[in-house]
């Protein structure tokens, strides 16, 4: 079982572009657990790692791209656990230490560790500094980072693991604010924010204002039940108090986390409201006080999400209350599917399937 070549996009250099070239068939020893992919989701962040220059990440090259992966476990190493040969699965993408109380508690994304991880160059999880799940077979270092799909198809389930999951955790952090009557603006209505909007909807009471810069992302935003959307443009901050009764938005989730979105952000804010920056822009917010952010103002920074809410997004999708919008490519196709998703014009997630 464990010779021959399989395939694999491989980033060999900071600033890529990244290769579809073959590497060794990996072969599960102790707990390990091998997967073989039947999708990989495309993330805006493949592209920051892509694009970070040399020594801005804490990642060992050359690796395997791809932190969103559905297939099917096909070898286990002697030692392993959880799911087993035969069994769809999701890969939950964030490896911690796996013994601290955080990764022990499921929250892998916010390890104790992590800083001792990154100061030894070990990788934020599958695709981020580890081999990941562009590629025909994914090796998981352990079956704790397994969570059952069932039929749900791989296209649909791969998804959830970052852009569901993401989504699913940044409402989290908020869900203080999100009592009756509130209103939530969401910043980016892409692969993240499209699915974002779907759980507001399914989870919440939250009038949900979309905001983008295309076009067509709004008329997505409505289809997954957004209630109004308007694209990002000079007037866009009163325009969005003004459908919030004047007071302001109870949250906002940025899932651009660039300049214009942070400046929207902090305009429509009500005081003692909730800003989720999600989105990886480069914008920066100064916190000052007295300064331009809204009285009572809590700011935080999510990251990914946990074990337990990754369970709760597949349960959501398997109950039909979630759908990924996909676009789809063979796995040949990863360099023509990256610069789709460069040149913004990407609806919903790209995801990748192994031809
Ligand atoms: P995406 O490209 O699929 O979606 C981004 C959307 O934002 C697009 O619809 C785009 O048209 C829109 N947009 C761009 N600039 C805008 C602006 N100024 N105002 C309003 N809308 C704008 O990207 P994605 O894969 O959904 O990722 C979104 C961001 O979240 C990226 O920065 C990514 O790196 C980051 N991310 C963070 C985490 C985390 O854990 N915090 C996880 C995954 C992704
Ligand atoms: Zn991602
Ligand atoms: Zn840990």
């Amino acid at each position: 079982m464990s010779t021959g070549r399989t395939r694999a996009v491989r980033l060999t250099r900071w600033g890529g572009p990244p290769e579809l070239t073959e590497v060794p068939r990996p072969s599960p020893t102790g707990e390990e657990v091998l997967i073989e992919v039947e999708a990989a989701g495309l993330c805006r962040s493949d592209l920051h790692v892509i694009d970070a220059p040399p020594g801005a990440l804490p990642y060992r090259l050359p690796f395997t791209l791809g932190h969103e992966t559905a297939g099917r476990v096909v070898e286990r190493g002697p030692l392993a656990t959880g799911p087993g040969v035969g069994e769809r699965v999701v890969v939950y993408g964030p490896w911690g230490c796996g013994s601290c109380a955080r990764c022990a508690a499921g929250a892998d994304n916010y390890c104790d560790r992590r800083a001792a991880l990154d100061a030894d160059r070990v990788g934020t999880g599958a695709g981020l500094g580890r081999d990941g799940g562009m590629a025909d077979l994914l090796l998981v270092p352990s079956g704790r980072l397994l969570v059952p799909v069932g039929d749900l198809p791989a296209v649909q389930a791969a998804p959830l693991s970052d852009a569901g999951l993401t989504a699913c955790h940044a409402i989290e952090t908020v869900r203080g604010a999100l009592g009756e009557d509130a209103c939530v603006v969401v910043i980016g209505v892409g692969g993240l924010g499209h699915l974002a909007v779907q759980l507001l909807r399914a989870t919440t009471t939250a009038r949900v204002l979309a905001v983008d810069v295309r076009e067509e992302a709004l008329a997505l935003a409505e289809r997954c039940g957004a209630h109004f959307g308007t694209l990002l443009r000079p007037g866009t901050a009163a325009d969005l108090r003004s459908r919030t009764g004047g007071v302001g938005a109870a949250a906002v989730l940025d899932f651009v986390g660039g300049r214009s979105s942070l400046e929207l952000a902090v305009d429509v804010l009500r005081p003692g409201g909730e800003l989720a920056v999600v989105g990886s822009g480069g914008g920066e917010l100064t916190v000052r006080k007295p300064g331009a952010l809204p009285p009572g103002t809590r700011i935080s920074l999510p990251f990914w999400g946990t074990l337990p809410e990754l369970r709760t997004v597949v349960a959501l999708a398997r109950d039909g209350v979630l759908r990924v919008e996909v676009e789809q490519f063979p796995l040949s196709e990863a360099p023509q599917a990256l610069a789709r998703l460069r040149s913004g014009e990407v609806r919903g997630r790209a995801v990748l399937v192994p031809d």
